[in-house]
């Protein structure tokens, strides 16, 4: 089946988004930048407006400087005529002098007239001007008549007259001077405040655009981002909070019922995986019982095995009618004997595969050695199979905590297991029992074909065998009692070629210290 997958091409390819979202975005950045036009446009104009007026009062402050400058000039004309009038003698150069200065004023009248025209100056400034500017000429007039006249006294009346309205006027120039100068400095001001205004508005603006494109679709595109990623840790409850109407609303609502399913499902999953467990820990514990009915078989054999061959040899004895009531009750009394062994191995196994402990008692190791051998000594020299028992001079009083029954059960595994390497005689089996330190060691030690380097890493596992119809129960068996009781158990090679078992158990407490 299909799984369905993202198509980011689809949209992308004919260039154009037609979605609620991006109608919603491009509505709102058109009218971001709308506003941010019509602020640019506005604060654009006042300072356009601003910048004409300037350059108007430039003009005039420069008309105004000239017009100062021409003044100026009449005024040192008019003191040099007084001057004349007052210091030089009166004859044909004073009255010379007069005239240069009247042509000069009347020059410079005629260029305050012309530049009159072109005066960018306020129309009641022009006007007072104007006024002043007829006075001045009507009294140049009146000045040129008494110096035509050679009229001394007159001349110098209408030149104070003429002085009077040139001071006026200067006043007058400089006061506009001084009007349009001050005029510029508030207009670079407001010029300078208004473009101020206009960057503060132009970045408010901008940072609204972005704060729109954050909040309409970079914040919901993270959130769902951060929603995938907690997803993909196992956050399988996170769910994305929305409640927009558009696509990305769409897509998050279906990320929230995407991740519902797929944590119903785990919890499914979970629950099955649970049962499946379960099923496989009672399959298991099955199986354990069957290694455990198989080992109880195997172990059981033995005692069985020695009770059916004792009472094969009563029976042959009281055939042959050489049984003596002695014989008889050794006999029964083997019999007997290998009757509780076979129960008590069958408790012990049991206890072994619940791994509880089996009735744990001061044993006297040399007992047990003594009874094993008695027991084998019957079968193994029918096999003519020798075996020898080496004490050392404390193997007497050598005594562990253990069960009697697991120790004999022990011993004999490895006993019998030489016997079937040896198979038949002529062959001999060492079994040596000593104290080293704080421990005891029981060898027991053969002549047959001994245990190859691969198989010895084997021996001791659970169903590792090479006898036709042997279990690999004995030896597994054995390392268990030997471990139960803090032991160890190892298997090396003999210097005969045969095999050498030896199990180390820590020695009881008073006997460790004797
Ligand atoms: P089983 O007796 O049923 O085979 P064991 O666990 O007692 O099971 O023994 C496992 C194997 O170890 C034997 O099949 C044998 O190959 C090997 N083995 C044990 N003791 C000896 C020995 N004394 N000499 C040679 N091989 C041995």
């Amino acid at each position: 089946m299909d799984s369905p997958r993202l198509d980011f091409d689809r949209r992308g390819r004919n260039g154009s988004v037609s979605s609620k979202r991006a109608s919603t975005i491009r509505s709102g950045v058109w009218l971001i930048f709308s506003i941010q036009l019509i602020v640019l446009l506005a604060g654009g104009s006042v300072v356009w407006a601003n910048l004409a007026s300037i350059r108007h009062d430039t003009l005039r402050l420069a008309e105004e400087a000239r017009e100062h400058h021409r003044l100026h000039m009449m005024a040192q004309t008019a003191a040099q005529m007084e001057v004349a009038f007052r210091m030089a003698p009166a004859g044909g150069e004073m009255w010379a002098q007069l005239d240069d200065g009247l042509r000069r004023l009347r020059s410079e009248v005629q260029v305050l007239r012309d530049g009159g025209e072109k005066d960018p100056s306020e129309h009641a400034h022009k006007l007072k001007e104007e006024h002043l500017l007829e006075r001045l000429g009507h009294d140049l007039e009146q000045l040129a008549t008494a110096v035509q006249a050679r009229d001394l006294i007159a001349g110098q009346k209408r030149l104070e007259s003429l002085t009077l309205a040139t001071s006026h006027l200067l006043d007058e120039t400089e006061g506009e001077f001084h009007e349009s100068s001050r005029d510029i400095r508030n207009r670079g001001e407001r010029s300078h405040g208004m473009l101020l205004a206009v960057a503060v508005g132009a970045c408010l603006i901008l940072l609204l655009f972005f704060w729109f494109l954050r909040q309409r679709l970079v914040r919901p595109l993270l959130e769902l981002a951060s929603a995938a990623q907690r997803f993909g840790q196992g956050e399988l409850r996170h769910r994305v909070e929305t409640s927009s109407p558009d696509e990305i609303g769409d897509v998050a609502r279906a990320f929230n019922e995407m991740a519902a399913k797929l944590a119903r499902d785990q919890a499914s999953l979970e629950h099955e995986v649970r049962d499946r467990t379960e099923e496989l820990v009672r399959a298991r514990r099955l199986a354990d019982v069957g290694v455990v009915a198989a080992s109880i078989a195997h172990e059981i054999n033995n005692p069985l095995a020695s009770i059916a061959s004792c009472a094969e040899a009563l029976q042959r004895r009281m055939d042959e009618n050489a049984l003596d009531a002695d014989e008889q009750r050794a006999y029964l009394a083997i019999i007997a004997k290998e009757a509780y062994r076979a129960r008590d191995i069958t408790r012990g196994l049991v206890s072994a595969a619940r791994d509880e402990r089996s009735q744990v008692e001061l044993v006297r190791v040399l007992d047990v050695v003594r009874d094993v051998v008695m027991l084998e000594q019957h079968v193994l020299v029918e096999r003519g199979i020798e075996i020898g028992l080496t004490l050392d001079d404390q193997a007497d009083s050598l005594c562990v905590m253990a069960c009697a029954a697991e120790l004999k059960q022990l011993l004999l595994n490895l006993v019998q297991n030489a016997r079937d390497a040896i198979q038949r005689g002529p062959g001999r089996i060492d079994v040596r029992l000593c104290r080293r330190k704080d421990q005891l060691a029981l060898v027991v030690e053969d002549d047959g074909p001994g245990v190859d380097a691969a198989a010895a890493q084997r021996v001791f596992d659970l169903f590792f065998t090479t006898k036709p119809h042997g279990g690999g129960f004995g030896l597994a068996t054995s390392k268990r009692i030997v471990e139960r009781y803090g032991g160890q158990i190892t298997v090396d090679a003999a210097p005969t070629g045969g095999a050498c078992f030896t199990v180390t158990l820590p020695l009881a407490l008073e006997e460790a210290r004797s």
